[in-house]
């Protein structure tokens, strides 16, 4: 028999027991057994299998697993949720964003691995006074705790609040960097990123015009971020697109990335141009689906980071809408910022 990951012993907590808990809670109210949907981050779906089947044994519920991919909140499988009475979304929180079903559940897969060494590290590259503190929702909650080792060693610290899409104060996300860039923030003269990856500094960087300094806790590396190598990336792509005649703007019709409004705010800039352009609607927006569209250039409003992390992958350039903005000429290059979906940008 195959030997399912023990996600017992995984650097991230499923919160299992309140799994359970939850589904006896609607197991009672609807008096019988109900259908229970999973859904998965890429990075957690070898977990799916062993928490279905300690689910099933448990509960003795009916549990479907979403397969499809899936890389935010923003992002819920709709039909496997009208399929299911109670729905547990792993790995992400809650993305304000209007009215989500009452039945969906989400368990944000908490880090377990300790943050203190990676922020006594960072000390020495932070010579400002005051701090500004910010991460991703696996490491939120170990942010007080940053917040103290920070001010045992004298500094001040802040942790602020992102807008209403955002869960948690110090919480980013790669499409929302309000907590980085909010008024508070200006007081920083720095900012301390703790997680991996380099994607969301970058944003956090740019917003807030602050030197950034990264701690993984994972690795312990610590460093300072540059995003120069980043904005070389970016201004190839824009340079790319400087003589584009035809644009593809894309829409994705996911319940937290889409963006019709600002599809068609693009299409009328690009036009005032004299350029030419079109809406695409899709779910999942991937380079082959871009293959049969044979245009110059596309500009993306869905998940901000699609057109960053597979750009090369693209039959065309891929550029942000602000980046969109540099090519028409509407927007200087200094002005280049990551783009976001912030409280109120969808509809
Ligand atoms: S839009 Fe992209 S960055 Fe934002 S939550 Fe969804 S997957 Fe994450």
């Amino acid at each position: 028999m195959t030997q399912l990951p023990t996600f017992s012993a995984s650097s991230y907590d499923f919160e299992i027991k309140t799994v359970f808990e939850e589904i006896e809670k609607i197991k009672t109210e609807k008096n019988g057994e109900i259908v229970v949907g999973l859904q998965f981050p890429e990075g957690l779906k070898k977990h799916a299998l062993e928490i279905a089947s300690q689910i099933e044994e448990k509960t003795g519920s009916t549990v479907y697993i979403s397969a499809d991919p899936c890389f935010g909140a923003c992002d819920l499988d709709m039909r496997l949720l009208e399929k299911s009475d109670l729905f547990f979304h792993f790995g992400h929180a809650e993305l304000k964003q209007g009215d989500i079903e009452k039945k969906v559940r989400f368990v944000e897969a908490r880090s377990k691995v300790d943050i203190s060494d990676a922020v006594k590290s960072a000390l020495p590259l932070l010579p400002e006074q005051t701090i500004g503190l910010v991460t991703t929702v696996q490491h939120v909650h170990q942010l007080t705790q940053a917040k103290q080792i920070l001010e045992a060693a004298g500094k001040t610290v802040i942790i602020a609040e992102g807008d209403r899409r955002i869960a948690y104060p110090g919480q980013i996300l790669g499409c929302n960097f309000s907590a980085a860039h909010s008024d508070e923030i200006e007081k920083c003269g720095a900012l301390l990123y703790i997680g991996s990856g380099q994607f969301h500094p970058i944003g956090a960087a740019l917003s807030s015009k602050k030197r950034v300094v990264c701690a993984d806790p994972f690795t312990s590396d610590v460093f300072e971020l540059s995003d120069r190598k980043f904005l070389m990336q970016r201004s190839a792509v824009i340079g790319n697109a400087a003589d584009a005649e035809t644009f593809c703007i894309i829409v994705s019709t996911k319940n937290g990335q889409y963006r019709k409004s600002l599809a068609e705010s693009l299409k009328a800039k690009a036009e005032a141009h004299g350029k030419t352009a079109f809406v695409l609607f899709m779910d999942f927006v991937s380079p082959d689906q871009m293959l049969s569209f044979k245009a110059d250039a596309f500009v993306n409003t869905a998940c901000p980071r699609l057109a960053i992390d597979d750009s090369g992958r693209y039959p065309a350039p891929v550029l942000t809408p602000q980046e969109f903005e540099i090519v028409l000429g509407e927007r200087a290059w200094e002005d280049l910022v990551l783009d976001e979906i912030l409280e109120g940008g969808q509809d």
